[in-house]
């Protein structure tokens, strides 16, 4: 940073604002924003960063600035995005910032044709071009490539997604039905795995990794869907202003009156599991008003979840007819799937009440008698059976000797509404394994000689509240991130090793000690976790401080109270632990830890189901892993672990990366107000911090990451030289030039078609350039 330039400097709400430094300090500055005067401020040195000359210029890939940091990162991204240019390389990454509005063309037949063939760097950044680029590394390189998509909620994974499959198949499709099937699973798997949340409308409450395959002329030959962590707990309980998964709210909003009626389907008003955690809107038809005028306080009255403005559930259930029907699912099979939703959502309204008597157990409420009808009915079980598994337990008693005996405890209402709970759960869970299964059943394929995979998976989550869903997600993070860490420092070193740069090895900080502590057997806390799941009596408390106890002085993990890392409220030490993620640190609440860790059913419920006289309903239980330890032991619940059921697919996922080429779109969502032309520096400055955009600003600036070609060189700085230099040939040229001003052997290196400059020596060379 030199005298009288401005620089970056920290700004709470734009990320970085542009300043003068007026005094140095031993290790902070005193700054005067340019827009300011007068008003200095205190800036730490690590977090001031020189500025480009003219701040309104942009790049389409950041390497290509002078000055690489943070500051100057966001800077062009900002530029580039007021301008509606969305995406913007570093490197081979791509950055995709959402712009929650549709940009005209940008995605468009002719957008499409224009990114064929090209090589990455030719067009404008798009996600057209990362698609094109993994297509001909396949080609070329005839290997599996990857891409994968990480970014926060909202951020566009999904539709950055869809764009990548859509191209592919546009574009390398075989024309057959494959390539539409391949774009219309989408909106199947959205409806039974998509939800509105706060940050995001559609907000997918899973992870997935679609590949497509290719024939051995590099045709698209079919596909195949993996699905990851299907949020569960959202089945039963939304938080305020969420709503369920789509499809409930479409079947009860677009259904024909015959399916409605046969599916016994209401208002969504009137299901337990849709009508507590949506806000609700005010009436406009009069069938909405009805319903005000049966609830009991007029004045706060609104109409259901299904009122909500911002979607159009009739329209968006016609369009997933549509898509069912391409992807070839009759009738019979569409029914099936409305037929177990309706049932859940029957089950849901079943309530109890406590008979009185000194047994201590409850009994169905008077009301509950016709939807345990409806629920039994559509599910294909005895009322009778799910009356009595709901309200009782099967245990094995060993008291007087009599061992072996099974008898049934009745379940006090609390213990009545958690077995329905968890049947919901279970059932709808089964349901969405089925629709992802068959989905995968409508490519049928025989062989194939390499795939593309997009990964479609939540980023690094940080919320008020973090419960074992976002530890699941930010362990996967970590793992990704690795991974991420891993290839583009390999990409990195081999382009230097190409051009014959003979550089050292560059460093990053390695996660690996934070993955142990998640995985490693035995002491990783997902199997202490499991350990706990597997005592008589678990409790989240134990397992808490089993996990502080072997983990005391780990770098990586801290108990609540000790810590200054976040921010949280009052935690007791068995109540949760903070873990220091890559991404920043994380307090943890453990409360249902334990018991969002098993996927098992009780006994009772699980031979329910799975005797059901639905034959649809008794497959979906069939090859589910909920029925593998059924045969264990009457009275013992069986646990299927989440944890580790995750853990194995995530390894297998990470095999699977590791064999293929890899590229990444980082996306970026501009503002929590979901809405266009608003950019929000701060919050966008710490999602690139969290993506690992920023390490890998910290590892080019290690390196070389200014780079030109000797024939762009010649071109620039020929005018200023005599004509005898110019009768060189360009590599010539720059070497004679570079001596000529004497520049530092350290600073740049010669590769075997360009220029390797160290952070910022472009800039310089550059200036005595055009001072001279
Ligand atoms: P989640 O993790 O919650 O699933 P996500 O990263 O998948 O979030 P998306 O569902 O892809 O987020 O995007 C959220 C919304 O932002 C979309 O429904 C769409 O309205 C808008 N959006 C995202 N990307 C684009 C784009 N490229 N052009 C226009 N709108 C977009
Ligand atoms: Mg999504």
């Amino acid at each position: 940073m030199e005298d009288g330039k401005p620089v970056w400097a920290p700004h709470p709400a734009d990320g970085f604002q542009l300043g003068m430094i007026v005094d140095i300090g031993s290790d902070t500055l005193t700054i005067e924003p340019l827009n300011q005067k007068g008003k200095t401020f205190f800036a730490p040195m690590s977090q001031v960063f020189p500025a480009e000359d003219d701040v309104n210029k942009h790049v389409d890939d950041n390497c290509s600035l002078m000055y690489l940091n943070e500051a100057t990162l966001l800077n062009n991204v900002r530029v580039r995005y007021n301008k509606d240019h969305i995406y913007t390389y570093v490197a081979n990454i791509l950055i995709a910032v959402n712009p929650y509005c549709d940009i005209p063309k940008l995605y468009g037949p002719d957008a499409i044709k224009s990114y064929r063939g090209k090589s990455l760097g030719t067009l404008p950044p798009h996600v057209y071009a990362i698609a094109d680029k993994a297509y001909r590394d396949m080609k070329v390189l005839k290997m599996s490539q990857s891409i994968i998509v990480s970014g926060e909620s909202g951020a566009g994974k999904t539709e950055n997604t869809k764009f990548v499959l859509r191209y592919l198949t546009t574009t390398y499709g075989s024309g057959q039905d494959i390539d539409e099937r391949i774009v219309e699973a989408n909106p199947l798997l959205e409806a039974f795995g998509n939800a509105k949340t706060v940050r995001n409308n559609n907000s997918s409450r899973f992870g997935k990794f679609v590949e497509i395959h290719f024939n051995e002329k590099n045709a698209v030959v079919g596909g195949f869907v993996s699905h990851y962590l299907l949020e569960k707990s959202r089945i039963c309980m939304q938080s305020n202003d969420e709503r369920n998964y789509h499809i409930f709210y479409r079947l009860c909003a677009g259904a024909s009156e015959d399916i409605k009626k046969k599916l016994h389907l209401d208002s969504p008003d009137s299901f337990r599991y849709l009508n507590r955690g949506c806000t609700r809107y005010f009436a406009s038809k009069d069938s909405d008003k009805q319903i005000m005028q049966n609830r009991k306080s007029p004045e706060h009255v609104k109409v259901g979840a299904l009122k909500d403005p911002l979607l159009d559930d009739q329209g968006d259930f016609n369009r997933m007819c549509v898509a069912m029907k391409k992807i070839g699912l009759d009738d019979t099979e569409k029914l099936d799937l409305f037929r177990v939703v309706a049932g859940v959502l029957h089950l849901g309204n079943i309530d109890f009440e406590e008979t009185g008597s000194t047994s201590g157990g409850c009994v169905l409420k008077n009301q509950s008698g016709q939807t345990l009808e409806h629920c039994a009915d559509l599910l294909g079980l005895d009322q009778d059976d799910l009356r009595v598994s709901l309200t009782t337990r099967v245990m094995l008693t060993t008291a007087g000797g009599a061992k072996g005996t099974v008898i049934k405890v009745p379940l006090k209402v609390e213990q009545a509404n958690n077995a329905r709970d968890a049947l919901a759960k279970a059932v709808y869970s089964c349901l969405f394994d089925h629709v992802v299964k068959r989905v995968n059943q409508c490519f049928p394929f025989e062989t194939s000689s390499n795939f593309i995979g997009v990964l479609d998976i939540a980023g690094f989550e940080y919320f008020e509240h973090n419960s074992f869903e976002q530890f699941c997600i930010n362990y996967c993070n970590e793992k990704l991130q690795q991974f991420f860490n891993e290839r583009i420092l390999k990409e990195e070193q081999e382009l230097y090793q190409k051009e014959g740069l003979g550089v050292n090895e560059v460093h990053y900080i390695d996660n690996q000690d934070c993955i142990d502590l998640v995985e490693a057997k035995l002491v990783g806390i997902l199997d202490i976790l499991d350990e706990e799941n597997r005592l008589p009596q678990p409790s989240d408390q134990h397992f808490t401080l089993a996990v502080h106890n072997k983990h005391k002085d780990h770098f990586r993990l801290t108990v609540p109270r000790k810590s200054k890392l976040t921010i949280h409220r009052n935690l007791r030490d068995d109540e949760g632990f903070i873990v220091r993620h890559f991404a920043g640190a994380v307090c943890y609440e453990t409360t249902r830890f334990v018991e969002k860790n098993n996927d098992a059913l009780h006994m009772s419920l699980e031979s329910l189901v799975c005797e059901s006289k639905d034959k649809f309903v008794r497959q979906l239980f069939e090859n589910s892993n909920t029925t593998k330890d059924s045969k264990q032991k009457a009275g013992k619940l069986s646990f299927i672990s989440v944890g580790n059921k995750f853990k194995t697919q995530l390894n297998l996922l990470l095999e699977k990366l590791c064999s293929t080429g890899s590229s990444f779109i980082r996306c970026v969502k501009p503002n929590l107000k979901m809405v266009s032309h608003r950019f929000e520096g701060a919050l966008i400055l710490s999602q690139l911090q969290c993506s690992g955009m920023v390490s890998v600003l910290d590892l080019m600036q290690g390196g070389f990451p200014s780079r030109a070609p000797f024939h762009e060189l010649y071109n620039m700085y020929k005018q200023y030289l005599p004509d005898k230099l110019t009768r060189l040939n360009p590599r010539l040229f720059c070497k004679a030039l570079f001596k000529a001003l004497g520049l530092n052997d350290n600073d740049f290196k010669f590769g075997l078609t360009k220029v390797f400059f160290r952070p910022g020596k472009f800039a310089e060379f550059d200036q005595i350039m055009k001072s001279d």
